[in-house]
């Protein structure tokens, strides 16, 4: 998965997701033995399906703020602009929910950013994260007040919480969402991302389940506007679980330490395509992404040979990005592709191929062989960055 940015090493050697499955206590096959630790941790917590009626009231549009050390995941903030959206079409409030350890500080850009109401879990035992603690945090908190709708970000703490959380409250969820939107009629949210190997862009419906549950990548939506001086209504919950009874510890925290940051937070990207031609030539990709300031990125064919790492692929099988400025060289422009990349502000097509479909999606299009004009916008562009003759701007 892309987002990997640290792992942590569990007493449970099993995979955490498991556990959690299998906290469901009156599940049938899926169920741990009445003896397990799991099933004795979750029995504390009866969770049971959330049946709401047809009719439902309006009960809020719920997005998870993911929190680490104090620190929230930025897709938190761009869940809670497009769940304000949602909100304001299905006449019903906005809500976050936090949970960890000396949360407070946080609780006030909860509503900065947009949350009417911020329903918070302070407890020791929330942070670290582990998908133990934190499912049965939501679930608590999903019984208590039967959201609508519910948004994680598809990080790979999201990823882990979402999946166990659906599975305890028996409801649909639909991964990596690329749209999201509302039939305000029938109170459904329509959850739309890529399906059958991406070839068609699917939108779910969850009939008649509650909460409504979508991830979606970091980068998908733009991140609201921050308002200092807006306010929310702040609810506080006990987590109620005893230590005791707890299976799972981190033990260990390993960052990953590289240098070079990650593809999702770039301004500004240069990727290259099977178009490119070799190894190489992609030395012409990396070179104007140096004179630039900006990463190189990559289709999954330049990936595949080997041209490029996999943490720097683009699409729906690598990252979703969202840069001020992407140029896709020698990339023709395959769903799987723009899927990951087709919200950037600026985007600029270079493709010998006048009918590639890159350009349907491109600001600016050059119809030219890219090993010539990537190294003339090299010289051209980082004389122009670095002050030299042919000027002193030093932003594009
Ligand atoms: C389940 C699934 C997941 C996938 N996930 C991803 C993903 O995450 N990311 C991804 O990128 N793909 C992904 N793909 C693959 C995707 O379908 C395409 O095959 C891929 O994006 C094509 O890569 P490309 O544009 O580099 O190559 P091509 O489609 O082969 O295009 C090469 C382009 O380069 C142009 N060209 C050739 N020579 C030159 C030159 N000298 N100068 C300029 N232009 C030139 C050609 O006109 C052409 O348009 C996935 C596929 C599946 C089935």
């Amino acid at each position: 998965m892309p987002d990997n940015r640290s792992t942590k090493a569990f007493k449970d050697s099993s995979n955490p997701t498991d556990g959690s499955k299998n906290s469901v206590s009156d599940r049938g096959p899926a169920t741990a033995p009445e003896s397990s630790p799991i099933a004795k941790a979750h029995e504390q917590i009866p969770i049971e399906s959330i049946e709401a009626p047809k009719n439902l009231p309006a009960h809020g549009v719920w997005v998870y703020i993911e929190q680490l050390q104090g620190e929230v995941a930025p897709v938190s903030w761009e869940l809670m602009g497009v769940g304000r959206q949602l909100a304001d079409k299905l006449n019903c409030p906005l809500s976050g929910v936090l949970l960890g350890h000396d949360i407070q500080p946080l609780t006030e850009l909860a509503f900065q950013y947009g949350a009417d109401t911020l329903y918070a879990i302070d407890d020791p035992m929330l942070e670290p994260y582990t998908n133990e603690c934190h499912s049965i945090a939501l679930v608590q908190l999903c019984q208590a007040h039967h959201p609508e709708i519910l948004l994680i970000g598809a990080t790979t703490t999201g990823r882990d919480l979402s999946g166990s959380v659906a599975t305890a409250l028996r409801t649909g969820l639909t991964a990596d969402c690329t749209q999201l939107d509302v039939d305000v009629d029938n109170r459904k949210l329509l959850q739309t991302r890529p399906a059958f190997g991406g070839n068609i862009l699917a939108t779910i419906l969850c009939r008649d389940r509650w909460p409504q549950m979508a991830t979606v990548r970091p980068r998908v939506f733009p991140e609201p506007e921050k308002q200092p001086h807006r306010r929310g209504a702040l609810v506080w919950s006990d987590l109620g679980l005893d230590p005791s009874r707890t299976v799972m510890e981190v033990v260990d925290r390993i960052l990953d330490e590289r240098t070079e940051g990650y593809l999702d937070e770039a301004d500004i990207i240069i990727a290259g395509g099977r178009g490119i031609g070799s190894k190489e030539n992609f030395r012409y990709v990396e070179e104007l992404a140096q004179a630039i300031g900006g990463m190189i990125g990559a289709s999954r064919p330049a990936v595949e040979s080997g041209w490029a790492p996999y943490s720097h692929q683009v699409g729906q099988t690598g990252f979703t990005v969202r840069p001020k400025l992407y140029i896709a060289a020698g990339i023709s422009g395959a769903i799987q592709h723009l899927v990951g990349m087709q919200n950037s502000d600026v985007i600029v097509a270079i493709n010998k191929d006048p009918d590639a479909p890159i350009f349907r999606v491109a600001t600016y299009g050059i119809v030219g062989d890219a090993a010539t004009i990537l190294p003339a916008l090299t010289l051209e562009l980082g004389a122009r960055m670095h002050g030299g003759p042919l000027g002193n701007e030093r932003q594009l």
